[in-house]
């Protein structure tokens, strides 16, 4: 045991605003509908990236399947997380008589069909759509495939060099990315971009960040700083679970990244009067409270 414990009458406090975004919640309330009707349902992928959260819908019988598997089923119901998929897709389904439910967030179906229409002007004038966001991940893919994929995917400033300044370009970003990090990317292309009134012939950029994720990061911000220990809860593959924890750590050097209670040790909370736990778009409540009641339990056992 630590020298320095926990103290007993330690405030731990949820963050109101974590917690499954609107599109996270609708999808898993059509599945569960479903599963609640028919006992079973395959999904094209986690249908969020929380294992919990699989775990827990895996029990009700949701079946998570990969694309191989999607490729060989025939006359089923398969049901479309919140990234949304390319229309290849919707083409496998129609051929083989697969009832798509159609889960993606409205607000990913809405770019998707920005991206598209962006797609189909900019050939006319040889122009290139760039995608700022994760390669391989499921809206990226999404996105580009409404591009014929076509579209250039940025990640990181090292990734500009795919871009052809003398041609127009259209930039988007992925829902979940940092808007900082976005305008700092918007910054570097700016900066290779011709200057002056051919700039803005040329160069157009739409901030498409879910606000659900760029209205998060101010408040866990304000979060973090009133409270000792930040506890974030998120799986490990969580776009916006890293960005978010990302600033925790820029206000509160004692925040920790926990997927589920068995990481928790207690020696983050020598002498801590107050506790924050907050979670991505993709964290469910009831872990969070989890989470919550572990710690509750950890400070009375060091204080019995
Ligand atoms: S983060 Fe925004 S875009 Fe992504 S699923 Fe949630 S509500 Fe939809």
């Amino acid at each position: 045991m630590n020298d320095k414990q926990p103290i007993s009458n330690m405030k731990i406090e949820i963050e109101q605003d974590s917690g499954f975004c609107f599109g996270v919640v609708r999808v898993i309330e059509i599945a569960e509908k479903i599963l609640k009707k028919e006992g079973r349902l395959f999904c094209l992928g986690d249908i969020v990236h929380n294992s919990r959260e699989v775990e827990r819908l895996k029990k009700k019988g949701l079946r998570v399947i990969g694309y191989q598997e999607f490729n060989r089923l025939k006359d089923c119901k398969v049901l479309i997380r919140a990234h949304g998929e390319p229309p290849g897709t919707y083409l496998i389904a129609k051929e083989n008589n697969i009832e798509l439910i159609d889960g993606t967030c409205p607000v990913v179906l809405k770019l998707q069909q920005r991206i598209q229409e962006k797609y189909e002007e900019l050939k006319t004038v040889n122009g290139q759509i760039v995608v700022y966001g994760k390669k391989g991940h499921a809206e990226v893919r999404g996105l580009s495939g409404h591009t014929d994929n076509k579209a250039i995917i940025i990640e990181s400033p090292e990734d500009l060099q795919k871009i052809d300044t003398s041609r127009p370009l259209h930039i988007f970003s992925q829902t979940t990315k940092s808007l900082e990090d976005y305008q700092n990317i918007i910054g570097e292309i700016k900066k290779i971009y011709k200057s002056g009134s051919d700039r803005d012939i040329y160069l157009h950029c739409t901030n498409s960040i879910c606000a659900q994720v760029s209205r998060r990061a101010p408040k866990i911000r304000e979060f973090c700083k009133n409270h000792d220990v930040i506890i974030f809860v998120s799986g490990k593959r969580s776009s916006n679970g890293k960005i978010l924890f990302g600033e925790c750590r820029k206000v509160n050097g004692k925040s920790y990244f926990v997927s589920g209670g068995d990481e928790i040790k207690d020696s983050w909370f020598a002498d801590a009067k107050s506790v924050g736990i907050c979670g991505a778009t993709s964290t469910p409540k009831w872990l969070m409270e989890e989470i919550s009641e572990i710690i509750k339990k950890l400070s009375a056992i060091n204080n019995s």
